[in-house]
């Protein structure tokens, strides 16, 4: 009796019951989809500024429901992570990419490096540098042609332990790069910290080129840092002409977005491939 005295009244309403369940009810519908099959990677291509080259692909996470169709990210990565499936589910993402880039390499397509978003939860749950090692020795992919990104929280939260593995992935010939750079726990200390190659400027920052001023010096700024600092800069969500002007002008390496293409089936991204070779 004592337990249920005062505190302990319960505040869920009907509205936070149905999210519940919503959650509980997406968990036992992703854990089913990974079993069956029904999850996709899409690749989106990274494009070389100076030579208009295909140079990458961002691997991206697509859940094909045959009633509901095509579920993107933003509707079960946060389920994924609080309920633990994105251990599992990380490690097919990674094993899934490498094999992909073997496959277009043994195809004999214009090698590419392939960029694989890794959530700090799998920092937690898995050993993300074995996990790597495995997928890398099970496809024959050269472990420079993986590039693992991670967030600025992800360095945040437990930064020895994490300065750790990314040794181990460096060791390995992985490469990492610092996704949606500008928008998390900015800390610039991380940069000099951590053994990081690339820098990907969110596309929150571009979006408003060229009529924010703000935008542009920020993005500016990032690029000129990263590359005195020796990074790769990519900018995210390039998507007209004027943004990659800009950027060009400004020295960024690489771009993503909608301007070459959105991210596609595997299928089709080998198509791109095969244009350009
Ligand atoms: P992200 O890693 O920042 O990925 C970039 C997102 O921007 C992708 O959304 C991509 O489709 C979208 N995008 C690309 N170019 C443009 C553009 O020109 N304009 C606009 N407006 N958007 C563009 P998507 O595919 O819906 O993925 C959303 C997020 O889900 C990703 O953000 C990433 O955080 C997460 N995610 C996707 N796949 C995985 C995965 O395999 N593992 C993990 N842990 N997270 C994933
Ligand atoms: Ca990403
Ligand atoms: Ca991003
Ligand atoms: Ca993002």
């Amino acid at each position: 009796a004592k337990a249920r005295g005062r505190g302990a009244h319960c505040f869920f309403d009907e509205s936070m019951i149905q999210a519940a369940r919503e959650r509980l009810e997406i968990e036992a519908r992703l854990r089913s989809a990974l079993a069956q099959g029904h999850l996709r990677l899409y690749y989106q291509p990274q494009v070389d500024i100076a030579t208009g080259r295909i140079v990458g692909a961002e691997a991206l996470l697509r859940w094909l429901d045959p009633e509901e169709g095509v579920i993107s990210p933003a509707r079960f990565i946060s389920v994924a992570e609080t309920s633990g499936v994105i251990g599992p589910l990380g490690r097919w993402v990674m094993q899934e990419a490498c094999s992909q880039g073997q496959r277009w390499r043994a195809a004999g397509l214009p090698g590419i490096r392939l960029a694989v978003n890794v959530s700090p939860y799998q920092f937690q749950l898995t050993d993300v540098a074995a996990c790597a090692a495995q997928a890398l020795e099970d496809s024959g992919l050269p472990p420079h042609c993986l590039e693992l990104e991670l967030t600025e929280s992800a360095l945040a939260e437990r930064p020895e332990a994490m300065r750790q593995v990314l040794q181990r992935l460096q060791a390995l010939g992985v490469r990492i790069a610092v996704d949606d750079f500008g928008t998390g726990y900015s800390s610039l200390a991380h940069l000099k910290r951590f053994p990081i190659d690339a820098l990907k400027i969110d596309q929150g920052f571009i979006r408003d080129i060229p009529s924010s001023a703000d935008d542009m010096a920020i993005s500016a700024t990032i690029i000129a840092m990263g590359r005195s600092l020796g990074l790769t800069v990519l900018a995210e969500g390039v998507e007209t002409p004027e943004q990659l002007a800009f950027l060009r002008a400004r020295g960024c390496d690489s771009y993503q977005g909608y301007l070459c293409s959105r991210p596609v089936p595997a299928e089709q991204f080998g198509a791109l491939l095969q244009a350009q070779a």
